[in-house]
């Protein structure tokens, strides 16, 4: 739960995390998840409020993810979100939750346009084209796995919890490149990614040496993590860069949970020229509900608001938001 004042100075940015309850199951549980929404919402708008030293009255607008995303967690955030909006009197804006961590980077510099962003996250791996603030045009994505569920997976053969990012990402600052695990896509000339292949062939290799009588998990981990990671890098650099060759922009932002990634930020800092650079600080990076504000300026602007009719799209795409 946020409060976001003109657009870009977030008062609060609460964020009730519900990992703990997942992490034993290996990942998120939708019925879990949807019960954990329903104790927290509304303890959490109150707590909003107090953090901003506001009052309900004091609010222009009340924006909400609409989609994509798990149906049952959509839709308490939109009834709650349908009921304030109901009760103070307010307009009320529903969100695209990619827009969201797109417009993170709104929170932490000015974005020039036209835009490109890359999206990485635990459902997503996008580029998409923002040739003006508001209007989003997916130009590649995923054809499998997502980048961050690729890291998930990875890490449960690892024999680490759930999300396992950000213990790859460190394990791999520690290893070297020695497996040279496969870079899908990368001699095609389209903007597409694929992860499923490196996964399969990173539990080959650690199956394969299995058989043999070796532990690769136990004996050559930082080893392991850094060459999944650097495969992921190499695709997600060099997708990036043919998406700025194929529309060239001023800003490229980065967003989604794996933007978090320190291996990913070195190089975007090194290896991209072609446009300024956006990404995130951490605290931005994962969901949160400033994000969504931040998205929710834009159509709060041109006031794309909607009914007390609105419903969640679990599978909301940028075309029609
Ligand atoms: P989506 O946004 O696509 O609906 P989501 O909201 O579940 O999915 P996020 O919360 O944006 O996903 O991101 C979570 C993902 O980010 C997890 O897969 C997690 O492993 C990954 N992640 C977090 N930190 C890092 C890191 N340092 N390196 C790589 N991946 C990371
Ligand atoms: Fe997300």
């Amino acid at each position: 739960m946020a409060v976001l004042k003109n657009g870009t100075e977030l008062l609060t940015n609460i964020i009730a995390s519900q990992i703990n309850s997942h992490k034993r199951f290996g990942g998120v549980v939708p019925e879990v998840a949807s019960r954990h929404h329903v104790e927290q919402i509304t303890a959490c708008i109150d707590e909003a409020l107090v953090q901003a030293g506001i009052s309900a009255e004091d609010l222009n607008a009340v924006a909400v993810t609409q989609g994509p995303g798990l149906v049952g967690a959509l839709l308490i955030g939109i009834m709650a979100a349908k009921t304030f909006a109901w009760a103070h009197h307010l307009p009320l804006i529903p969100v695209n939750h990619m827009a969201g961590h797109m417009m993170a980077a709104a929170l932490v510099d000015k974005i020039e346009y036209p835009a490109m962003a890359l999206l990485v996250s635990g459902g997503h791996s996008e580029l998409v084209y923002v040739e003006k603030e508001g209007s989003y045009k997916k130009v590649g994505e995923t054809r499998d796995d997502a980048a961050g569920e690729a890291y998930d997976k990875v890490g449960r053969v690892m024999g680490l919890t759930y999300p396992s990012g950000k213990a790859i990402d460190e394990l791999a600052h520690k290893g070297k490149d020695t497996y040279h695990f496969p870079r899908a896509m990368m001699s095609t000339h389209e903007i597409e990614f694929s992860f499923s292949g490196l996964k399969s062939a990173f539990i080959n290799t650690v199956h394969n040496a299995e058989q043999k009588g070796e532990d690769l998990v136990k004996d050559d981990l930082d080893n392991l993590a850094a060459s999944f990671q650097t495969a992921v890098l190499d695709v997600l650099i060099g997708k990036t860069k043919l998406a700025l060759e194929k529309y060239p922009v001023k800003t490229l932002i980065v967003g989604g949970g794996v933007s978090a990634n320190q291996g990913l930020r070195e190089r975007l800092a090194n290896e991209i020229t072609e446009a300024k650079v956006i990404v995130p600080p951490l605290r931005l990076c994962g969901d949160n509900a400033g994000m969504i504000a931040a998205a929710a300026y834009i159509e709060m602007k041109k006031e794309n608001y909607a009914g007390l009719d609105l419903n969640a799209k679990p599978s909301l795409v940028f075309d029609t938001l």
